[in-house]
């Protein structure tokens, strides 16, 4: 018996929830409950006692009053792709706003509205049907609302900043129910906590972003070399990326390769170090900015090319699935010095999964010109973000991925400078403190006291109120 089962929910509250709520509501033994009670990464095996599925803005403050009156435990969830499962709980509602997916693009203002329950996959083909894009993530199917509101970094961002350099308003449920705007203009502390302090203010229900020119060809792709070479390609890659424009954004990918169709059968499964290249200028520009790279060693594999910034967007979907086991550690370094690329490699070479991996995220660019104080994201003068995966399909081998990944972290942790508050597990008050720095800390707390005083929203990367 489930703990959710057991929960006996006031009928009469559940009653009237119902009257008022548009969208569905789903409670365990309704049919689609399995399904839904589930996020992204099956190590979560959680039992809500209500999904509320959000057809709109006031489906949103019914089911948060709901919340409210009955005392229960509340999740907020819109692409499901919280690390550590934090937009499902035991025995609570979980608030979805999945449904929720309009997006409406004005070509001539450059601008798009987005509801939350927009995908990135969603948001690029509206708006690559004009050329234009936001800067976001690196995988289609994750949602929008949760990768802004911790900062969103991705492939555009060197040229056009974290995807919250972009935002220019939301729309807000604050914790007592009130519909609230926040942008440069409305409450503009309001703005500033939600570019970056993820959850904790309220339930955005739309998001405003400016536009930017992309595409929508763009020169990107992998090239890739055998892992024993990584040393020297690392150290060559750190001086080259150096002087690199605003418009290349790279990310290195250590792990072995998958047995995808462009990639030849003979290099399935054989440990690479792969650095992959977006370019978000000319073609002509990119060839020229990328040529030296290709020169270096030998790569096995060079699948850089002219594509549609939609494919290349994708390109990462097939390693992520939805319903594998995942465990990530995360932590920013100021830059690949010998002693972090050969500990990087030393403990790269010894993954035992083919699924596991360390993306390192070259930062830099605009996301370091926007000032550090701007917004609640921290880290911006950090020079790499690493991301490393432990993955299998299912519990068999998980324990031993996760601590391959939590010891790469380890060794690493001589060079911990931030670390993203989007890429944290379930680690404790400390690692959010660190996450922010004591000042933005201090600011943050001022803001719950304001906004969010009982910290209702606290199943995220929680600010607490006291
Ligand atoms: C496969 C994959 C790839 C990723 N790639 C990138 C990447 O390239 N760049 C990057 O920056 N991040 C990336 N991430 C991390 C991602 O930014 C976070 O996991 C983010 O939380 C996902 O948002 P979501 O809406 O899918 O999450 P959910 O699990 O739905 O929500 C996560 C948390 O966000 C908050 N939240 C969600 N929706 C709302 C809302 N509408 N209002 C208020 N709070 C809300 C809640 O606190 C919730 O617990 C990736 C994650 C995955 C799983």
């Amino acid at each position: 018996m489930t703990v959710a089962n057991d929960l006996r929910l006031d009928e009469t509250a559940l009653r009237e929830f119902r009257s008022v709520f548009a969208g569905q509501i789903i409670r365990p033994g309704d049919d689609p409950y399995e399904e839904q009670r589930r996020v992204w990464n099956g190590a979560i095996d959680r039992h809500p006692a209500v999904i509320a599925r959000c057809a709109g803005v006031a489906d949103v403050v019914a089911a948060l009053s709901y919340g409210r009156a009955t005392g229960l435990m509340a999740a907020v969830r819109s692409g499901g792709h919280s690390f550590p499962g934090q937009s499902v709980c035991d025995g609570g509602i979980v608030i979805d706003l999945g449904p929720m997916k309009g997006i409406r693009v004005d070509p001539e203002g450059r601008t798009a509205r987005a509801q939350a329950g927009v995908l990135l996959g969603d948001l690029d083909r509206e708006t690559q049907a004009f050329g234009l894009g936001v800067p976001a993530g690196i995988v289609t199917h994750t949602g929008l609302a949760g990768l802004t509101l911790g900062g969103g970094v991705g492939w555009l961002m060197r040229k056009y900043g974290l995807t919250i350099d972009q935002l220019l308003a939301v729309d807000l449920v604050t914790a007592d129910g009130e519909f609230v705007k926040a942008s440069a203009d409305q409450n503009p502390d309001l703005f500033w906590g939600v570019r970056g302090g993820g959850g904790n203010f309220g339930i955005v229900t739309e998001f405003e972003f400016r536009l930017n020119p992309v595409g929508p060809t763009v020169l990107a792709g992998p090239i890739m070399w055998p892992i024993e070479k990584a040393p020297e390609v690392l150290r060559f890659y750190r001086d080259w990326i150096e002087d690199a424009p605003d418009e290349l954004t790279t990310i290195v990918v250590n792990r072995k390769a998958p047995p995808l169709p462009a990639i030849p059968q003979e290099i399935h499964g054989k440990p690479v170090v792969v650095v992959a290249c977006c370019y978000a200028g000319s073609v002509e520009s990119g060839e020229r900015e990328i040529a030296p790279l290709r020169k270096f060693g030998t790569p096995l594999l060079d699948l850089c090319s002219p594509k549609p910034f939609v494919m290349h967007q994708a390109m990462f979907d097939p390693s992520f699935p939805r319903g594998w086991w995942y465990y990530f550690r995360s932590c920013d370094v100021a830059r690949l010095s010998d002693e972090v690329i050969d500990t990087t490699v030393e403990h790269c070479m010894h993954i035992e999964s083919p699924l596991s991996g360390c993306p390192i995220f070259h930062l830099g660019g605009r996301v370091a010109r926007v000032g550090e104080n701007e917004t609640a994201f921290s880290g911006r003068a950090a020079g790499h973000t690493f991301n490393i995966n432990g993955i299998t399909t299912g519990e068999d081998g998980f324990d031993e991925e996760r601590d391959w990944a939590r010891r790469l972290w380890t060794a690493l942790e001589p060079h911990h400078t931030s670390v993203y508050v989007n890429f944290l597990m379930d680690e404790g008050e400390d690692r959010i403190r660190q996450a922010y720095g004591p000042k933005k800390y201090e600011r943050l707390t001022e803001l719950k006291k304001r906004y969010d005083p009982d910290n209702f929203f606290r199943l995220n990367q929680n600010i607490p109120s006291d």
